[in-house]
């Protein structure tokens, strides 16, 4: 670490805290001069863009739509050349995501992209109402990524989110909890425990990442907890995209992300109409991700009452809140069965459709060369998890079929919403 990353970090965040207030216009200007630098970076640098942009006329953000879209099997299928030859691939950092989606990548970078995505993160969570004196316990993953000093902008206990839920609300009791960090499955499975069981614990503060935050959710856990809960947008390759104002609108880091929202036939849609998100950080130089599709449906609104001209994303779709019901009713977020899936090897995507309270079926499309044997692996891992007796059958297959407006979700319930 240089002494000069904690500066440039507060001077990131001090520009993230300025620009958002900046009009619709002065900041389309701020990403418009962000991404002529990107792209000639790229077009110079990466080998990937050198090749796809041959023959492509950039003049500014409104040529953009011009450039090839990157999908994630570009990526897995040559990911060296993504990486910049002013980079050497050594010396960056390997991130690994799942998400939602279901679709997995490695992705790498270095430590001044690192730096850049730390001050986004500090800055949405503020945002978000997250205070750096308050302590935030983490229960999304099972250690939030970071980089060198972050320990001096965040304090950040990370706990292992259990699938017994009194576990998981005493934990949040011994850490004393300013704020909680959680996908909402769980937050909704503590918050109705926590009423249940008449322990009426309270934490300040929560904020929601991974799944939409449905009406019906943030209540259930705003009424047990009495806390005000945030909506946060954020994927490993763009570390924070979006999040929720006070006014209840989310907001993109727009002077570092551009968001596109494009219809089937890959043209732009308007405001108000929802289609596949493709997204341009504007600020990592080490791996570059160009108009790429990062597995999301979305719609863009048109603004916000709060005052900042950042664009706003007015709706996340697919991104559902459901969960796996067990034969006895009982409910589990599905995020439980990734880690155990992933672990057991190397694969493109994976996808677990509950048919029925009693049978899981899992869907796996392996990586080239994967072993033999991964999905009896798959399945013991998965029945070993499982609280209650489930059947669970596991498929190998060439690809994942799309579902609405193109979304391959990593998880499907055939029983119907349950939040
Ligand atoms: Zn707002």
């Amino acid at each position: 670490m240089a002494l000069s990353d904690p500066i440039r970090v507060a001077l990131i965040i001090a520009e993230l805290r300025s620009n958002q207030w900046k009009s619709r216009d002065e900041i389309e200007s701020i990403q418009e001069e962000r991404l002529i630098r990107l792209i000639a970076h790229a077009r110079k640098h990466v080998p990937h863009y050198r090749k796809s942009f041959d023959g492509t006329v950039f003049e500014g953000l409104d040529s953009l739509q011009s450039l090839p879209i990157v999908k994630k099997e570009d990526i897995r299928a040559n990911g060296a050349s993504f990486i910049s030859g002013l980079h050497n691939r050594e010396s960056l950092r390997k991130f690994r995501t799942t998400g939602t989606t279901g679709e997995c990548l490695e992705h790498f970078m270095d430590h001044s992209d690192g730096l850049t995505g730390t001050a986004l993160r500090q800055h949405s969570f503020m945002q978000c109402g997250f205070s750096p004196r308050d302590l935030m316990v983490n229960m999304a993953y099972s250690r939030m990524p970071k980089f060198p000093f972050q320990p001096l902008l965040y304090r950040v206990r990370n706990v292992l989110p259990s699938l017994d839920i009194e576990k998981n609300l005493l934990a949040l009791k011994s850490a004393s909890a300013d704020i909680i960090y959680a996908y909402p499955s769980n937050l909704v499975l503590m918050a109705e425990h926590n009423l249940k069981s008449g322990s009426r614990f309270k934490v300040g503060k929560a904020i929601s990442v991974s799944e939409i935050l449905s009406e019906r959710a943030r209540k259930t856990i705003s009424d047990s907890f009495g806390c005000s809960i945030r909506d946060y947008y954020a994927a490993s390759e763009c570390w924070a995209i979006a999040w929720e104002c006070e006014k209840g609108s989310l907001h993109i880091n727009s002077d570092h992300v551009v968001v596109e929202v494009v219809d089937a036939r890959n043209k732009p849609v308007g405001e108000g109409k929802s289609g596949r998100l493709l997204v341009t950080p504007l600020w990592r130089r080490s791996m570059p991700f160009i108009r790429y599709e990062i597995g999301d449906c979305g719609t863009l609104g048109s603004g916000c009452g709060c005052g900042r001209g950042l664009h706003v994303l007015k709706s996340l779709d697919g991104r559902t809140l459901d969960f796996i019901v067990l034969p006895s009713g009982r409910r589990i977020s599905w995020f439980f069965l990734e880690g155990p899936i992933c672990s057991a090897g190397s694969m493109a995507a994976l996808q677990v459709v509950q048919e029925s309270r009693e049978s899981l079926h899992i869907k796996i499309v392996p990586n080239t060369g994967y072993a033999a044997g991964i999905g009896e692996r798959i399945r013991k891992a998965v029945l070993s998890i499982l609280p209650e007796k489930m059947s669970v059958s596991v498929e190998i297959t060439d690809g994942i079929r799309s579902g609405a407006r193109g979304k391959k979700p990593g998880f499907i319930s055939k029983l119907g919403p349950s939040a």
